[in-house]
C-alpha cells in the first residue's frame, strides 16, 4: 500500500513537472512567438484592432463589449474552458500601454500552443477574459484620463464614465475569482530608497481599509510571490511592491471588495531596455500566474518573496545629472551682454511621450541637487555649460552647449555657437554633437 501511495505521488510530481514551464521557457516562447510588433506606447486603437483580427484568425473569441465616450469599440477576449474565472484588464489609463501588447501575445501563445501539456493544463483549469485597452480615447490622446477628463480608476463608485460602467458590468455579470489590474508607473519610480528603477511593481489589493485577509487575498499573495520569483530570474533588484494604501474610489480596491480579489501589476521602465523587453516581462509574469493557478503549485508557494519586496520609492532618481558644471547665464538685454557664472550640478528629467515622438527633457534641479542620482551621469567639471536658446534654470528645457573650459570664448557675441562652435551639444536627451566628449561617471 505504501508503495502504491508513493508511486501515486511520484506520478503526480512527474506529471506536474511535465506540464510546468520555467520562467526562462516562457521568455523563450515570447521571443519566438510574440506578435506585438510596435512599441506599446505607439499602439493606437486601430493597431489594437489589427492585433485582434490576428487573434480572431487563430480561432480565439474576441468581441466588442462596449464603447468609449468617442464611440471607440472596447473588446473582451475569452480563452479556456475551465472553472476558475480569471479576469484581466489593461490601459484604463490611456498612457499606460505595456500590458495591452502583453495580453495580445499571451492569448496568441495560449492558442498556438494549445496542444502542449502546459497549455492544456491552463485550458482545463480556467477561463480567461481580458479587456485590452479599456480607455481607447485616452490611449488615442496618450493621456491618463478618458475623454470626459475623468480618471476611470477613481470612478468605481460614481460610475460617471462609460468605460467604468462597462468594467463594473463585466465583473458583476461574470463574478470572476481573480482579477489582474494592469498599469504603468513612472520611469523614475524606484525600489525603496535605492536608485534602482522599479521595472515591475506588484500589489495584492485588499478589499477593505483594515486589509482583512480573505481566501482570495492569501492566494494572491502566493501568486504574486510566484511572479516575483519568476521575474527575479531576469530583473533582480528591479522589482518592488506598490503602496497598499486603501483608495475607496479605485477599481482594484472595489473589485476586491465585490468578490474579485485583484493583483495590480505596474510596469515601470528599465534603463538600457526598450518597451518590448517589458512586454516580455509582463508575459512571463502572466504565464507564471496562470500556470501556478492551473497546476495548483501556488498552494505551496511561500508568500515571503512578495511580502519582502521593498516598497516603491520616489524622489531619488532623475534621468540625467551633469556634475560640477560651470553654468553660464548670458543676459543679452544689456549692451554689452552681461555674463554670470555659477557652478554646481544639473538634474534633468525626461517627460513621458510615445516612443515615436521626441521626448522633451526638463531641468529639475540646479546647484545642490542633494542625494538625487541620474540614470546617466556626466562629469561636467571640465566644461562651461550654456543654454542653447534660453536660460539654464529649473523648469526650462535641458538643451545645452558644452565648451571645454580651456577654450577662449567671447560669450557676449550674439551668435556665440557660430563663432565658437561648442565641443558637445545635448538635445532631447542625447548627444547630437561630441558624443563621449563629456565623460560618463
Ligand atoms: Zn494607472
Amino acid at each position: 500500500m505504501r508503495h502504491i501511495v508513493l508511486l501515486f505521488f511520484a506520478t503526480i510530481a512527474f506529471s506536474m513537472n511535465l506540464s510546468a514551464q520555467a520562467p526562462e521557457k516562457f521568455a523563450e516562447v515570447w521571443d519566438k512567438d510574440h506578435v506585438s510588433n510596435i512599441f506599446p506606447s505607439d499602439v493606437r486603437h486601430v493597431d489594437l484592432k489589427k492585433y485582434l483580427d490576428g487573434i480572431k484568425k487563430l480561432g480565439i473569441k474576441a468581441e466588442q463589449v462596449g464603447f468609449s465616450n468617442a464611440n471607440r469599440e472596447i473588446y473582451q477576449i475569452e480563452w479556456g474552458r475551465g472553472p476558475l474565472k480569471v479576469f484581466m484588464w489593461s490601459q484604463m489609463h490611456g498612457d499606460e500601454p505595456t500590458a495591452t501588447s502583453a495580453l495580445i501575445d499571451m492569448f496568441t501563445v495560449l492558442q498556438k500552443h494549445r496542444d502542449k501539456d502546459w497549455v492544456k493544463k491552463i485550458n482545463e483549469a480556467m477561463t480567461i477574459r481580458a479587456v485590452p485597452m479599456l480607455n481607447p480615447d485616452g490611449a488615442e490622446m496618450y493621456q491618463r484620463r478618458n475623454l470626459q477628463g475623468i480618471d476611470i480608476n477613481r470612478d468605481a463608485l460614481d460610475l460617471k464614465t462609460p468605460e467604468g460602467r462597462l468594467l463594473k458590468q463585466l465583473r458583476d455579470d461574470w463574478n470572476p475569482a481573480i482579477g489582474f489590474n494592469l498599469h504603468n508607473q513612472g520611469a523614475l519610480t524606484t525600489v525603496g530608497r535605492t536608485p534602482k528603477q522599479a521595472a515591475i511593481s506588484f500589489l495584492v489589493v485588499y478589499g477593505d481599509e483594515q486589509k482583512t485577509r480573505s481566501f482570495g487575498n492569501e492566494r494572491n499573495l502566493r501568486v504574486a510571490s510566484a511572479m516575483t520569483l519568476a521575474l527575479q530570474k531576469f530583473i533582480p533588484g528591479n522589482i518592488a511592491r506598490y503602496s497598499d494604501e486603501w483608495t475607496p474610489t479605485a477599481f482594484g480596491d472595489n473589485f476586491s471588495a465585490w468578490g474579485t480579489p485583484v493583483i495590480l501589476i505596474e510596469t515601470g521602465a528599465l534603463y538600457g531596455k526598450d518597451e518590448m523587453y517589458l512586454v516580455k516581462m509582463n508575459f512571463v509574469a502572466f504565464f507564471t500566474a496562470l500556470q501556478s493557478l492551473a497546476t495548483g503549485n501556488e498552494s505551496t508557494q511561500s508568500t515571503e518573496p512578495y511580502l519582502t519586496l521593498p516598497e516603491n520609492g520616489s524622489g531619488t532618481l532623475v534621468n540625467f545629472v551633469f556634475r560640477r558644471a560651470n553654468i553660464l547665464s548670458i543676459d543679452r538685454a544689456t549692451v554689452p551682454a552681461s555674463v554670470s557664472f555659477s557652478s554646481g550640478d544639473i538634474a534633468a528629467v525626461t517627460e513621458r511621450r510615445r516612443a515615436g515622438f521626441a521626448a522633451p527633457v526638463v531641468i529639475r534641479g540646479l546647484g545642490d541637487i542633494g542625494a538625487r542620482r541620474g540614470l546617466e551621469e556626466y562629469d561636467a567639471s571640465g566644461f562651461n555649460v550654456v543654454h542653447r536658446f534660453g536660460r539654464v534654470a529649473s523648469g526650462e528645457l535641458a538643451e545645452f552647449y558644452f565648451y571645454k573650459k580651456e577654450r577662449g570664448v567671447n560669450w557676449t557675441v550674439a551668435d556665440v555657437e557660430k563663432q565658437f562652435p561648442p565641443d558637445a551639444v545635448f538635445s532631447l536627451g542625447s548627444w547630437t554633437k561630441g558624443y563621449g566628449v563629456v565623460p560618463r561617471r
